[in-house]
């Protein structure tokens, strides 16, 4: 079977272990909270949850995730819980995924032992014989994915790449198995580079779900180049993969574990280290201001805000910070705060 006719597993969290899905059978397919449903999720969901949780509930209930088996969850956060037990409740097949909460290496063994079993069910699920050399072939794979949307993001970093059209290419590739995917990314790859404009104004950009081109297309159009970006359903959904031998269910645990964290992701040793990798990372993209954009209600995020502002804030790196509900006009609304924010950036 090709990688398109695969039949195909919906996904939703940049955790999810993609080349595991693959090995046992599946097409991985993202869905994400983008275009206009009724507003439905209410007979599940409390109004003010996260409205990622709701808009990707709002397509099931519309039949908008086109032919599924069923959906890995990821136990985030309690509302990615709560998406769960609604879709069952929708009569959609789910099987749902510890996450821990740290790394280390307890969490990696635990995290590879929820993974067997999930991998064993999988496999039931499309009949396929669970084969550990079929994950590490898979996890392969998924490395040289990684590697080569890498390629794709330092393109948009420098500016021969807008990133518009990096978001609509990890859109794409987030719904293929890996094969397709790498192939559309050298299409890409091979398209005459963008001139990069340079009047623009280096910003980095991070938050948790933000996946519509048009809104990066928004932020560019105000004269900002994204220097550097880390959302979930950006670069960061991608890990790079651990490529030694040894048990690929603790390889692949370990890789996941490791990518750069999301914020419901903890580091015991360092409390406050969410703060210090932001500005990390946007000192090291050669960023002159940073753009925060969260979904309204995502508790990870607003806990670990105060953390990430006045680490910013000490380093002198002006912050903007915006609040978004998966829909466009949200971030259209946010068009003169950004073109401030830039104007302020030129003059400093
Ligand atoms: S955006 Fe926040 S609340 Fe929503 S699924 Fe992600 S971590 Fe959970």
């Amino acid at each position: 079977m090709t990688g398109s006719n695969l039949p195909k597993l919906g996904y939703a969290c940049a955790y999810a272990p993609l080349p595991l899905i693959e090995a046992a059978g599946f097409a991985p397919k993202r869905i994400l909270p983008l275009g206009d449903f009724p507003d439905q999720a209410g007979r599940y969901l409390h109004d003010t949850l996260c409205p990622h949780v709701k808009k990707i509930l709002d397509r099931a209930i519309s039949n908008d995730l086109g032919d599924l088996k069923g959906m890995v969850f990821i136990n985030s956060c309690d509302a990615m819980r709560r998406c769960n037990d609604a879709f069952r409740r929708e009569g959609i097949e789910t099987f749902f995924l510890d996450l821990p909460v740290t790394g280390g290496e307890r969490s990696t063994a635990r995290y590879a032992a929820d993974m067997r079993t999930l991998y064993g069910d999988l496999c039931e699920l499309s009949g396929l014989a669970p084969d550990e050399s079929r994950l590490s072939e898979k996890m392969a794979e998924y490395g040289e994915l990684h590697d080569l949307l890498e390629k794709a993001r330092t393109r948009r970093d420098q500016g021969s790449l807008s990133a518009e059209k990096f978001q609509a290419l990890v859109n794409t590739i987030s719904a293929l198995p890996a094969k397709d995917a790498a192939a559309e990314i050298n299409r890409v790859l091979g398209e005459a580079p963008q001139t990069p404009d340079p009047k623009a104004v280096p910003v980095y950009l991070f938050g948790n779900v933000f996946p519509d081109p048009l809104a990066f297309s928004m932020i560019e159009s105000c004269g900002a180049r994204v220097c550097g970006e880390d959302f979930c359903t950006g670069s960061r959904f991608l890990a790079p993969m651990q490529e030694s031998e040894g048990d690929a269910f603790i390889r692949l645990s370990r890789s996941i574990l490791e990518k750069p964290p999301c914020a419901r992701t903890l580091d015991p040793a360092r409390p406050g280290g969410i703060g210090q990798d932001v500005l990390k990372a946007a000192t090291d993209a050669g960023a002159k201001g940073v753009i925060a954009q969260f979904l309204k209600f995502c508790d990870p995020y607003l806990a670990r805000m105060p953390l990430i502002r006045q680490a910013l804030k000490d380093a002198g790196i002006p912050l903007l910070v915006l609040e978004g509900d998966c829909t466009q006009g949200s971030i259209g609304q946010s068009r003169t705060r950004i073109e401030a924010f830039l104007e302020m950036l030129k003059d400093a």
